[in-house]
């Protein structure tokens, strides 16, 4: 809920407003009950708890990587199951691409999603059904409470397309940016979409005023319709319009995300592809070597993660054309918490 919402609640009636302040602002900092509310009166305390509760989703397990990722696996009240994960950054850069010290939250939007890539896990579930504002900001509040000096970055990279439930999304990263709350800043928030047109417009125009990454995996048509085969999927004209819409209206610059596959999507036309689809764009390039996951088909062939020398060759081709190019390090593969390997079986 937002102050205002709190506000509005009716076991606050005859109270004072700056209640709902309070109560918000004990969420934020991660109150798991009302008891702990301690400066605000016992009566008030004894009536919300009546009626509310503070948390809707449980952990059931939690998985601690060598390199500082934690994955958790949550359980949502209609039984239901999702992951969230918190990633660290290396201590020190390595080519620069990585900043020490940061804890990033990877959030869920969806449980499942129909999607379909055929590189994901998550997309190999199929689709069960949008998450609640609430258990977007919950996923928050939980990482927060494990990570050692408190989440500094969010990205919305976790399972699902979150611009098929951005109605949710909106509200909760809301409450996440909310100066009396969280606060934490916009800029330090990335909602990233396999590519819905229409959602692209509504970012534009309404928000929320986050960073945006685009999963394009390639671009070249044909195989991107055939590694990405949902139908609610831009065609690449369309996505670059949608990118350049929100660009006019947010000033920003976008990030396309590359996941390679080993002997797919690593070629030279793969790679100026891509250069030719940025013209006209202000982008930043992150090639994500894909986290293996057992099991994934391509075309009937088993999918394999990228060679050394593709991935530094793909990059030293964009690199060439003047891209600005960063490569993600495998993070969280011990807990298979990395890019595309989410999902609860
Ligand atoms: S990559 Fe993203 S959009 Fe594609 S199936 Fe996986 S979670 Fe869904």
């Amino acid at each position: 809920m937002t102050p205002r919402e709190l506000e509005a609640l009716p076991c606050a009636g005859g109270e004072k407003k700056f209640r709902a302040a309070q109560i918000f602002s004990w969420i934020a900092r991660g109150a798991v009950s009302f008891d702990e509310m301690d400066n605000l009166p016992l009566s008030l305390r004894k009536k919300l708890e009546s009626a509310y509760r503070l948390r809707s989703v449980s952990v059931s397990e939690t998985l601690r990587g060598a390199d500082g990722t934690v994955k958790l696996r949550l359980g949502l009240d209609d039984g239901a199951a999702i992951e969230a994960v918190l990633l660290k950054a290396r201590e020190t850069g390595a080519r620069g691409d990585e900043d020490g010290g940061r804890f990033t939250a990877c959030l869920s939007t969806q449980a499942g999603c129909p999607a379909g890539c055929v590189f994901c896990k998550t997309g190999s579930l199929g689709f069960l059904r949008n998450l609640s504002a609430a258990e977007i900001v919950e996923q928050f509040l939980v990482l927060n409470s494990v990570s050692k000096s408190g989440v500094s970055h969010v990205v919305v990279m976790g399972m699902g397309e979150p611009l098929l439930n951005l109605e949710a999304l909106g509200k909760a990263l809301g409450i996440i940016i909310h100066p009396e709350g969280i606060g934490l800043s916009k800029r330090r928030i990335t909602v990233s979409t396999s590519g819905i047109e229409s959602g692209i417009y509504a970012l534009a125009e309404k928000g929320p005023l986050t960073e945006l990454a685009v999963s394009l995996t390639t671009a070249r048509e044909d195989l991107r319709r055939r590694l990405m085969p949902f139908a609610g999927l831009a065609g690449l004209e369309g996505l670059k319009k949608a990118l350049k819409a929100w660009q006019q209206n947010r000033g920003r610059r976008v990030t396309l995300e590359t996941v390679l596959l080993g002997g797919i999507n690593t070629t030279a036309d793969d790679a100026e592809a891509l250069v030719r689809f940025t013209r006209g764009l202000k982008t930043a390039i992150n090639v994500i070597p894909w986290n293996p996951v057992e099991g994934l088909l391509f075309e009937g062939k088993a999918l394999r993660a990228p060679e050394r020398a593709e991935i530094d060759g793909f990059r030293a081709r964009l690199e060439a054309a003047g891209l600005t190019v960063t490569r993600r390090y495998r993070r969280g593969q011990g807990v298979a918490g990395a890019c595309g390997q989410l999902g609860v079986t």
